[in-house]
């Protein structure tokens, strides 16, 4: 937490990336520099990234969603296949699985974590032999138990294909998140832990895997544009084996993501001591706080989910909107993909109930939660949620609405 320097009227939005003089001082280099797409600043940042999760391998893309997509085309996934993905997620998550041809099997999340049901998994992957891969998230920077998912799909010889877009940095059982599922996907959007704009990462200890999207990344040419032109011997020769995609990172993006990455503990240990005062100052309300699955892991702390209680003197829209009033900034995560119209009418998902997902989804609400969030900021939201849940303070939400905003 920041000391407090904003006056207590201003916004405070719902996310907000941390730049720094050095984000910027090394975007302009490498723009002063004459190369900007995918070059060495990117190999560079490849190689950095692999070192902070003790992966052999890191493949940057411009996005995570390339790189769920580049990892599930590595591992042959197509036509007939059946792929596990949670409910609570992201579009993205799933979407990739469709365009490749092969068919999204959602599951339900434990009700408290709304982490992937293992149970569930497990249930499924005995039901229907064709299920290839499965999908966990680490939802809002929490990891997955990932020895437990690892034995039972390897057992079914199932692939474990990390959505991590949440989980930097995070651990599980003192090992970092991208080393330890079949391929791990991160995401530097301008929203997550650490960004680049737009960006992700791919770590396998696979080399053949690696090597694959490395290809895949870049249109299927066996050798990328900075080898043909930069490197010594570089020629105009190469070949194209397959259809591949247009999924590198720049060199413009990658210059950022060293920077973030160099300060991704310090982000994190910001968050985590916002994380703490949250859960010091919001006991006593009708909500829910967000449950640790394992206090010994490392936590990214990329969301600060809540949920309204029964005996919450409002509803979940009602609380947005009187937070929004306020100028605090929320959001959702997630709107179950099962709700959605396209996801709804899929034939694997049509008919099938997600009880744990639906429960939770209209209770539940993200807090900010930024590194560059003020102690004075905190406190307003603290106080905000403290007014509007305190049953005897919340006349306001019956149509007339706060008429001052709570000062720090
Ligand atoms: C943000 C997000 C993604 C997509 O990340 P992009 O880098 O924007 O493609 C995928 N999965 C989850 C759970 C996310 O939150």
């Amino acid at each position: 937490m920041s000391p407090s320097t904003e006056s207590p009227i201003d916004p405070i939005p719902f996310a907000r990336p941390c730049i720094g003089e050095g984000e910027v001082e090394a975007v302009v280099r490498v723009m002063r520099g004459g190369w900007l797409t995918t070059g060495e600043e990117t190999r560079k940042f490849e190689s950095e990234f692999a070192n902070a999760v003790s992966s052999p391998h890191a493949v940057a893309v411009n996005s995570a969603t390339a790189g769920l997509h580049l990892a599930l085309e590595a591992l042959g996934i197509g036509p007939g296949d059946r792929v596990l993905v949670p409910t609570w997620t992201f579009t993205a998550t799933a979407e990739v699985v469709h365009h490749l041809g092969a068919t999204v099997e959602l599951v339900d999340v434990d009700q408290q974590t709304m982490l992937l049901d293992l149970e569930a998994v497990e249930r499924r992957i005995r039901q229907e032999v064709s299920i290839r891969a499965v999908v966990p998230v680490h939802f809002a920077g929490q990891a997955c138990d990932m020895e437990r998912l690892l034995a039972l799909a390897h057992r079914h010889g199932v692939a474990v294909i990390e959505d991590a877009a949440h989980a930097f940095p995070a651990t599980c059982r003192g090992r970092p998140i991208g080393s330890l599922g079949d391929l791990t996907v991160f995401s530097f959007y301008a929203t997550k832990t650490i960004t680049t704009g737009e960006g992700g990462m791919i770590t396998t200890a696979d080399a053949q895997l690696a090597e694959r999207m490395r290809t895949m990344r870049l249109h299927g040419i066996s050798r990328d544009v900075f080898d043909r032109y930069r490197a010594p011997g570089a020629s105009w020769k190469y070949d194209v084996v397959a259809a591949g995609f247009k999924y590198n990172l720049t060199d413009l993006a990658a210059a950022i993501g060293r920077v973030q990455l160099a300060r991704a503990e310090e982000l994190r240990a910001a968050r985590q001591q916002i994380a703490e005062y949250y859960y010091e100052q919001l006991t006593g309300l009708p909500i829910g706080l967000p449950v640790v699955r394992d206090t010994r892991d490392l936590h990214a702390w990329h969301l600060f989910p809540i949920r309204l209680e029964d005996d919450a003197p409002c509803t979940r829209d009602q609380l947005v909107a009187s937070l929004a009033e306020q100028g605090i900034g929320t959001s959702v995560h997630f709107i179950p993909l099962h709700r959605h119209p396209f996801w709804k009418s899929r034939p694997s998902i049509r008919g099938r109930r997600f009880p744990n997902a639906d429960a939770a989804f209209s209770r539940s609400l993200s807090l900010p939660l930024y590194a560059s969030l003020t102690h004075g900021d905190c406190r307003r939201v603290v106080a905000a949620l403290r007014r509007l849940l305190t049953p005897s303070l919340s006349r306001s939400l019956v149509g007339v609405h706060l008429d001052e905003p709570i000062r720090s």
